[in-house]
């Protein structure tokens, strides 16, 4: 009799594999099929895009799947994201504002080589007792609450297998998605493409200045995912732990059309024309460029996550995908993966997962449309240096202080802090969304009034204690009731935020009070809005002084040579 798995993973990629370990780790027991269409190991540097890795998405592959040993031993550390904004010349590195770590940083996090990474993976899941079939394309699924069967084409011949669950992680290829027909359109139409280059690029040897080499930690440049922003775009620089690098070109087709950059030979030329130092530093041989991918309008959204009636998920970009600025895709993952292996093992030991099931889709859809403002119109303001460094500190702050830290704290199945924190429109939680909403409206709103290139500008925003504070924060290990208070805490920071940030930005567009009163959820650059002039916070001197540090058209900064 054909053999009924517990779970059939569609697709071995990051998703898959990384699911079945999870499940592996909390029930060994557990009877798991992985199908993946690719039919032998996966190449070293030239396999996917996902390689830069930040806080969550490390923990959960760090602490959640207990990977430290492989990822310190095989892949490199990152330094974190580092930002190269437009200067008058940028053909000289050292004239662009700088914004990146200069030191060692306490969280860690890593640069990843895809294909090394998924083939210890799948290594990794074969010893915990999964199987995995390589060169098995899934052609249907039968879903049922009995047991569904897939219908798999391999070595030319059609197979079926049984589960009682499917979980869905064959990517962009979408399965259950296109299958059930829940595709949902986002409104974000940015696009990409990539290539691999052989050998190492290090960052710090772009400049021989020694005051700009000196303004880092020797050597810690080389580990950073490198952003190289100006109107409309970014380019990546990321080092691999196979000895060679990624490169990328992210833009939105309104101010760079993708047929300018969709080939090899247009995308050098486009590096001429607005990145002409990465078009020089970054001419190779042919046989030294080891792939070109291109990706049209890569943001996609969902309309379902998970089904408890039939049981069945979907993880990865088979759900939805919406940026890779700030490299959240393993992050993404790491939430997903952690709802639906939840569901999957309450429910192999019997327990109603009806309402859990709904909870965790509804939370999983708010999330997801809570992000897409961080990147919906925000990259014709790419361009602006002061803008984008309020706003890079302003995503930072929001990422640590909620989502991270709920996730460190194991907190996003626990059905009664979700509750507390979500269902009541005066909650925490709705209230993060609103005050993260509010933000992202005033940086569009600054957009036309803020034009200025600033040269020669450093700036490490971890110099802020305030922000270093919520980074650091995510270690720390909480009882349920401690992390709502941590939670609250964390709002009553980014609210104070939010306020100095406004002030400052109004003080310079409509001239109002550097010291007025804020309402941070008002929060507004219309002429004459109410944004609590009367009834709002004060200013907290300690944080003004602080968040000056950002302000390039007042401070004196640390000027290179
Ligand atoms: C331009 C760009 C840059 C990015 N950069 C980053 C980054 O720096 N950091 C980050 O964390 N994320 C990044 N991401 C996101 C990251 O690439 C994804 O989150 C991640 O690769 C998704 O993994 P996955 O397992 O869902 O999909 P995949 O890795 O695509 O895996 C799906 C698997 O399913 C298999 N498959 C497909 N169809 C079938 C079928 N019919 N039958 C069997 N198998 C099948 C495929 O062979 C594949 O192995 C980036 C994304 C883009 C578009």
């Amino acid at each position: 009799m054909e053999k009924t798995y517990d779970v059939i993973i569609l697709g071995g990629g990051l998703a898959g594999l990384t699911l079945s370990i999870q499940i592996k780790k909390q029930r060994p027991s557990t009877s798991i099929l992985i199908l993946e269409s690719r039919d032998a190991s996966a190449a070293t540097a030239a396999h996917k895009v996902g390689e830069s890795t930040v806080e969550l998405g490390s923990y959960y592959l760090r602490e959640v799947l207990g990977l430290t040993p492989y990822l310190e031993a095989h892949e490199l550390p990152k330094h974190g994201l580092r930002f190269f904004f437009p200067s008058e010349n940028k053909g000289d590195i050292t004239t662009r504002v700088e914004l990146g770590p200069r030191t060692d940083l306490t969280v860690p996090s890593h640069q990843l080589d895809r294909g090394t990474l998924e083939n210890e993976l799948e290594r990794h899941t074969k010893s915990l007792g999964t199987e995995i079939i390589l060169g098995a394309r899934v052609k249907d699924v039968d879903l049922s609450a009995q047991g569904s069967q897939v219908v798999y084409i391999s070595k030319k011949e059609t197979h079926t297998a049984s589960g009682t669950w499917i979980a869905d992680a064959s990517g962009r290829v979408s399965v259950l998605k296109r299958k059930l027909g829940f595709e949902k359109p986002m409104d974000h139409a940015v696009s990409a493409v990539w290539f691999r280059l052989k050998g190492k690029i290090d960052i710090d040897d772009w400049s021989s200045s020694p005051s700009w080499r000196s303004i880092t930690k020797p050597g810690l440049r080389y580990y950073s995912t490198v952003h190289f922003m100006d109107k409309g775009y970014w380019v990546w620089v990321i080092p691999l732990g196979s000895g060679n690098t990624s490169i990328g070109i992210v833009a939105d087709p309104a101010v760079h059309p993708f047929d300018t950059y969709n080939t090899y030979e247009k995308s050098m030329k486009w590096l001429e024309v607005n990145e002409p130092l990465c078009a020089k530093m970054l001419v190779r041989e042919k046989e030294d460029v080891l792939d070109f991918k291109i990706l049209n309008h890569y943001a996609h959204h969902t309309g379902q996550l998970y089904c408890a009636d039939n049981r069945w998920g979907v993880t990865g970009e088979a759900g939805a995908f919406l940026d890779p600025l700030y490299s959240p895709g393993t992050d993404f993952i790491a939430m997903n993966n952690s709802w639906l292996s939840d569901l999957i093992l309450r429910d192999l030991s019997g327990e109603d997962i009806l309402l859990r099931a709904a909870v965790y889709q509804s939370s999983h859809l708010a999330l997801v449309d809570s992000w897409i403002p961080i990147y919906q119109n925000k990259y014709p303001l790419m361009g602006s240096s002061q803008i984008m460094t309020f706003k890079i500190f302003w995503d930072w702050a929001i990422y640590w202080s909620v989502p991270t830290l709920l996730f460190t704290n194991n907190a996003l199945t626990d059905i009664k802090l979700l509750k507390e924190l979500f269902s009541s429109p005066t909650s925490l939680g709705r209230k993060f969304g609103q005050l993260h909403k509010v933000m992202q409206d005033l940086f569009v709103a600054w957009g036309p009034h803020e034009q200025t290139l600033f040269p020669n500008h450093y700036i490490d925003l971890f110099d802020m204690k305030s922000l270093l504070k919520l980074q650091q924060g995510i270690m720390v290990k909480h009882e349920p009731r401690a992390l709502v208070e941590q939670v609250g805490r964390n709002m009553e920071v980014l609210e104070m935020m939010a306020s100095q940030l406004f002030r400052m930005v109004s003080h310079r567009v409509h001239g109002t009070p550097i010291d007025m009163k804020v309402d941070p959820y008002k929060i507004s650059l219309e002429k004459g809005a109410d944004t609590g002039m009367n009834t709002g916070q004060s200013p907290d001197p300690a944080l003004a002084k602080e968040l000056e540090m950002m302000w390039y058209h007042t401070k004196k900064k640390e000027v290179m040579a």
